[in-house]
């Protein structure tokens, strides 16, 4: 798990994710599965007790708090909901 705290520390994953190109699908709002070397990996991105934007990935690098590619990709697609809710 990582805070989100802008985009400069999601660059490195952000590079790798467009090389790779995981799946990424819905679940709900903030959760999302994400196509992985081992399968899905479930990706939860959502707003902690004091107001940090919070990411969380079931991989191994994300529980060595690592910004996973998993992260960033689920990250595109919910950033995109969150706008379209904020404007709707
Ligand atoms: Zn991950």
């Amino acid at each position: 798990m990582f805070i989100l705290k802008g985009i400069s520390q999601l660059e490195k994953a952000i590079a790798k994710a467009k090389k790779i190109r995981p799946r990424v699908e819905f679940d709900c709002f903030g959760r999302y599965r994400v196509s992985g070397s081992k399968g899905y990996y479930t990706v939860v991105c959502r707003k902690d007790e004091r107001g940090y934007k919070t990411v969380a990935c079931t991989c191994k690098g994300a529980e060595r708090g690592l910004v996973c590619y998993h992260s960033v990709a689920a990250l595109s697609l919910h950033i995109g909901l969150a706008r379209r809710q904020e404007t709707a």
